[in-house]
């Protein structure tokens, strides 16, 4: 799966590159921001609670925004990989996209960041707000209070991705199909370098195969040899523990001739429960 995070301030241009990676890479965008409006516009109670901090230029609580990012992502069980514009925006949501991502087997794979200055940023928000009609876009006291919210609780998110060593930054000024093509670069990158690692690996393992089949072999007499040693005291140890027990009943020989028999389908159940496991593990990364 290919999961990118769109990092970047308010007014960045997030959502303008969005829409042009979800046509190229057929990913599904995820707006926390849109779907959010999208509340609001429905007046469902969660955007009644989201507009009270929306107008305010504060952040929607963690509890709640994770809450709604994971229900989106268990809506889209076919996506091919996610874009995810305006989430985490705090080392709390990041942590715990790790986390919920680790349990559908996949994780993030880049975090895209656009790169724009401040003043350039409240001279788009600014733009945006006439244009829209968005009002958190048109005070510019909520404008200031999103890019101070941005710098005090977002910005940790970068240093989180870059100590995974994900983290790309592009400059996000210039033409919007420079800073895509910028975009789709790193990720196309990344593709080639993942492809290259994979099949790299893939030689070591098979190397590290044709080793194992030669070399431990003289391991695996010693084990052969050790192991009938050990039966044959176990058998000698139990014989002579049926001779005493026989004398006193039978019923215990019985009694262990049935555990052998109940052990064996053990461990068959336990072999065939393996080999269950193993294709689910594999079917899922
Ligand atoms: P955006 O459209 O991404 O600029 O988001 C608009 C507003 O929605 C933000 O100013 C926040 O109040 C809220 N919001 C969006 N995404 C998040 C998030 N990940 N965490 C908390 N609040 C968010």
């Amino acid at each position: 799966m290919l999961n990118i995070v769109l990092f970047g301030p308010p007014g960045a241009g997030k959502g303008t590159q969005s829409a042009k990676l979800i046509k190229k890479y057929g990913l599904v965008h995820l707006s926390t921001g849109d779907i959010f409006r999208a509340n609001i516009k429905g007046g469902t109670p969660l955007g009644n609670l989201a507009k009270s901090y929306i107008d305010k230029g504060q952040l929607v609580p963690d509890e709640v925004t994770i809450k709604m990012l994971e229900a989106e992502c268990v809506r889209n069980p076919k996506a091919k990989g996610f874009i995810f514009d305006g989430f985490p925006r705090t080392r709390a949501q990041a942590k715990a996209l790790d986390q919920f991502l680790k349990t559908r087997a996949t994780a993030i794979t880049v975090m895209l960041a656009l790169e724009v200055a401040e003043g350039e940023l409240r001279k788009r928000l600014m733009l945006r707000g006439k244009e829209s009609g968005r009002v958190d876009d048109q005070d510019p006291k909520v404008i200031q209070k999103r890019i101070d919210v941005y710098n005090a609780e977002t910005m940790p998110v970068k240093d989180y991705y870059s100590a995974q060593g994900k983290y790309k930054g592009v400059k996000g000024i210039g033409t919007i199909e420079a800073i895509f093509n910028a975009l789709c670069k790193i990720i196309d990158n990344g593709r080639t370098t993942k492809t290259v690692k994979k099949a790299a690996s893939k030689k070591v393992v098979s190397v590290a195969k044709k080793k194992k089949t030669t070399a431990p072999k003289s391991g695996a007499a010693k084990k052969t040899k050790k192991v009938p040693a050990k039966r044959t005291s176990n058998k000698t140890a139990a014989a002579k523990k049926s001779k005493t027990v026989k004398k006193v009943s039978a019923k215990p020989v019985a009694k262990n001739k049935i555990a052998v028999k109940a052990a064996k389908p053990k461990t068959s159940a336990k072999k065939a429960a393996a080999k269950k496991i193993k294709p689910a593990g594999r079917k899922g990364r």
